[in-house]
């Protein structure tokens, strides 16, 4: 009888889709229980470092909205709407990524939900980074230009598009090409939404003492990219980085540096801009802001759904597929399941010690 085991594993001995470029150990068992899932957040494993440098974030984020929720009147000041939806979606990514991080290895099935969760968080996010540019950061010369008016409407549809477009990736071959979309669909909702920002740098006008912020919360995302894509450190030395210091944790780290400085950034232009915005009728309506985010949420939900009726569907056929051809050189082809899975890691004999 297969038993899951607590111990780390290789990478050769677990399947192709939990394997993590560069990263030799530290793989905990693909059918953990619940349990040991939880359990893996105080041990030693290639992915512990990956929830707590976004568990870490997602606290200080929502102490932030406690905070301003003391500051601000978000139930009687529409002003304040934009800044709840934004502080809102600012917990929630790095909410979803962290979850995502400590369970996904409850099951093949698990795995790729808890990715799609991690998506939605992030397209989300890059739909309240866009109303809180909008509300309190836009550049003086641009409010009241078309541009300003179908800002909010191309926001929406990059999130539903990213959304698609990395859960899609899901359902690639490993490769470059699943790279390149999924970091197409972080990068561009992200790149637009700081047209607006990078303009208000370049021109600098009326900027204020935010700019700093906004260059500071530049840098940090560009880096957080840069990480992602190049696999620096680990791809120098594969298998020393496996624990600490690989570079997802470090993008996971840069990517939360950066949404703590463009929350002060966004948090000292809605002070500093109050009056001018209220007065020239600039303010973003409870529909433009938390009815919007709402709204994302649960059209990304119902996204999330039709993928993982589709992925329940690629299983299946995967499952049938393998049931009748029982070649196990095809199964040793990248086509992964609870079958295959058992082979690999031998009932938890071949274990790393
Ligand atoms: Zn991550």
């Amino acid at each position: 009888m297969f038993t899951p085991s607590a111990r780390l594993y290789r990478i050769d001995q677990v399947p192709d889709h939990f394997r993590e470029q560069f990263i030799i150990s530290g793989y905990r068992h693909p059918r953990s229980s619940l349990k040991q899932c939880m359990r893996s957040i105080f041990e030693p494993t290639n992915e512990t470092a990956n929830f707590w440098t976004h568990f870490l974030p997602a606290v200080v984020f929502m102490r932030e909205l406690y905070v301003m929720s003391r500051e601000l009147d978000f139930v009687r000041d529409p002003y304040t709407y934009p800044m709840l939806a934004y502080l809102l979606s600012t917990c929630l990514f790095p909410t979803t990524s962290s979850l995502a991080h400590i369970l996904n290895t409850m099951s093949d099935r698990a795995r790729h939900i808890c990715f799609f969760v991690d998506y939605l968080g992030i397209s989300v996010y890059s739909l309240g980074v866009a109303i809180a540019y909008r509300a309190y950061s836009f550049p003086e010369s641009l409010l009241g230009t078309l541009f300003a008016d179908v800002f909010l409407v191309v926001a929406g549809v990059n999130t539903v598009c990213a959304l698609f477009m990395s859960c899609e990736t899901r359902f690639m071959r490993t490769g470059v090409w699943q790279k390149v979309f999924r970091v197409a669909a972080f990068c561009v909702p992200y790149l637009f939404d700081s047209l607006p920002l990078a303009y208000h740098i370049v021109v600098a006008d009326g900027g204020g003492g935010s700019l700093y912020l906004h260059k500071l919360q530049f840098v940090f995302a560009f880096a957080a990219c840069a990480l992602y894509t190049s696999h620096i450190p680990e791809r120098f030395s594969p298998g020393r980085f496996d624990i600490v210091g690989h570079s997802h944790q470090l993008f996971h780290i840069c990517s939360g540096v950066a949404s703590y400085f463009q929350i002060l950034g966004v948090k000292h232009d809605l002070k500093a801009r109050r009056g001018h915005l209220v007065a020239n009728r600039h303010v973003l309506s409870f529909g433009m802001s938390i009815a919007l985010i709402g709204g994302a949420t649960l059209l990304g939900l119902t996204v999330l759904w039709a993928y993982s009726n589709r992925l329940d569907r690629v299983m299946s056929a995967e499952k049938r597929r393998t049931q009748t051809t029982k070649k196990p050189a095809a199964m040793m082809d990248g086509k992964t399941d609870a079958e295959m899975t058992r082979r690999r890691i031998g009932d938890g004999k071949n274990t790393q010690h």
